[in-house]
């Protein structure tokens, strides 16, 4: 018999290592605490209109389709995508806006509108990050996470030089852009790694060539259509996935987690636990304190976390066809880069950029016939900077309805026909994220690589973590490379013909 694996959420990371597991020949079963699968992806239905919760990018195809080839499946038999152009609007705060879009030559002559010298210092950008990909994604995002030493290599670390790893992710676009519209149209990425491109490492300035290279994707029927098909794969190759099924503690016994116990009492054994529930909240509530390894409290308090999350999700009697899909509007405030705006530790009340999504456009499914919802997402503070959201929440609705008329939307409160919104609390309560923290640790030096908390558990043998806020990071194209690596260490820790402790 096979080892018997249990792990703790059917979010992605969790869905995808029980499918890579699987494929290897374990004995997988998934308890997820809510009813449905997929975590901060789940998403949910009011009547007729369908609403994604959270990711709405989808970067990188290649990474989903390597999952499923892996596992021996067919990506594009589970799910099926839809290219984006633009990528994403941006509009600034002087009212002009930009288009990122992945046809780089019709990028090129947009570029040019803005300012005749543009398209040339894009090109010389983009050839740049066709080697830094090579040198970049491969050893350090594509791979498991080595120790710090086995870091110092020569050879990598002589071809990481030339891309001055050290400068800001502001500093390197103002290299080569001297207009501060693009530098924050191509940075502002770094608010999802939890920082400003000011504090932010160049290395991230992948994450924007990768989306211009590969482009943005939409999963038809939304990334709740994603979750559900990372599910079913995981059926088709022997998971069992139990939903509605919280766990109340992992269980570990002579330093070694032995199974899980249940909120409703069940003892569950297994010969190794995954934790993809979130890290933080994980911590404090799902390990007993004698096995939490380096992570207290202390620790926790040490560590910084991402911005939560303001959401408005909108069910509207009317379309905006004429809106991309991706719409996203940097006020002034983005330039504002004093350490407690940097980290979103401030409410912006006066004029907070924001993002929406407006995908009825491509995916017309999500709402009855003209109609359409949308999804508008407002980086705020976490739960360690508190609001309080029981008098604010209302006011600051308001607020974001006004800002919606900077990206097109115009007098949208007369056409909502259902709403439904989330503050930090939100997160926190019906998602357990620490501290509302949807991006989990920020991406800083101090918190990357081999300085994030490792796959293997510290405080217990078989104990693994998967999820945003292992190495390498926090978004669903490096939560599943992050898959993979787990099922690296694990195949490594525990061969798949070992045979089980719990049957013997
Ligand atoms: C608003 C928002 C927008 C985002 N946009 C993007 C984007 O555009 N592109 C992108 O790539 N990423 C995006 N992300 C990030 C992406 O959503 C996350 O990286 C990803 O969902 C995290 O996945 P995960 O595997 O860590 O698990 P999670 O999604 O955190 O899932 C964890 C699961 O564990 C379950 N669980 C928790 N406690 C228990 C328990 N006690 N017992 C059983 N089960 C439990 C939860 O119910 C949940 O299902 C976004 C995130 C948010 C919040």
């Amino acid at each position: 018999m096979s080892a018997q694996i249990a792990v703790v959420g059917a979010g992605p990371g969790g869905m995808a290592t029980a499918m890579r597991l699987a494929a290897q020949g374990y004995n997988v079963t998934i308890y997820e605490a809510a009813a449905r699968v997929g975590g901060r992806m789940r998403g949910f239905e009011r009547g007729p209109y369908a609403f994604d919760t959270g990711p709405t990018i989808l970067q990188v195809p290649h990474v989903y389709e390597a999952l499923f080839a892996d596992c021996g499946l067919n990506f594009y038999d589970y799910v099926k995508l839809t290219r984006l152009d633009p990528n994403t609007r941006i509009k600034f705060w002087d009212g002009t806006h930009l288009d990122l879009r992945s046809d780089t030559a019709a990028f090129k002559r947009d570029l040019a509108a803005f300012s005749p010298e543009l398209p040339a210092a894009f090109e010389r950008w983009y050839v740049e990050h066709f080697r830094k990909e090579e040198v970049g994604y491969g050893p350090y995002l594509g791979t498991p996470v080595r120790a710090p030493l086995a870091y110092l290599k020569p050879a990598e670390i002589a071809a990481a030089l030339p891309f001055r790893p050290w400068e800001s992710l502001y500093d390197h676009f103002k290299g080569f852009f001297p207009d501060e519209r693009l530098v924050y149209a191509f940075g502002y990425q770094a608010k999802y790694l939890g920082m400003h491109p000011t504090a932010c490492s160049s290395v991230f300035s992948l994450v924007t060539f990768l989306e211009f290279e590969y482009g943005i994707w939409h999963p038809e029927g939304g990334f709740r259509a994603l979750a559900q098909a990372l599910a079913r794969a995981a059926e088709t190759l022997g998971v069992r996935i139990e939903l509605n099924r919280p766990v109340r503690q992992v269980l570990v016994e002579r330093g070694r987690a032995s199974g899980l116990l249940m909120e409703d009492g069940e003892r569950i054994d297994a010969d190794a636990v995954i934790v993809n529930a979130d890290f933080g909240y994980a911590l404090q509530n799902l390990l007993p304190p004698k096995a939490r390894g380096s992570y207290s409290d202390g620790w926790l308090k040490r560590k910084e976390f991402s911005c939560s999350t303001f959401m408005l999700y909108l069910g509207v009697d009317r379309r905006w066809d004429d809106l991309p899909h991706h719409q996203l509007y940097l006020s002034e405030h983005i330039r504002r880069h004093d350490p407690l705006w940097a980290k979103s530790a401030v409410l912006d009340e006066e004029d907070p950029s924001f993002y929406v999504c407006n995908p009825t456009i491509v995916d017309p499914n999500t709402a009855p016939a003209g109609h359409s919802t949308l999804f508008v997402l407002v980086p705020i503070p976490n739960l360690r900077y508190p609001v309080d959201w029981a008098t604010k929440k209302d006011p600051y609705r308001q607020l974001i309805l006004r800002q919606m008329a900077k990206l097109g939307y115009e007098d949208i409160e007369r056409h909502i026909v259902t709403e439904h919104c989330y503050t930090a609390e939100t997160w926190r309560d019906e998602h357990h994220t620490y501290e509302g923290s949807v991006f989990n640790l920020i991406h800083s030096w101090q918190q990357l690589g081999p300085l994030r908390p490792h796959i293997r558990h510290n405080g217990a043998r078989n104990l693994y973590w998967i999820g945003g806020a292992v190495h390498p990071g926090s978004g669903l194209m490096t939560i599943l490379e992050a898959a993979r690596s787990a099922a690296i260490f694990i195949q490594e820790d525990l061969p798949s013909y070992q045979h089980s402790a719990v049957a013997s």
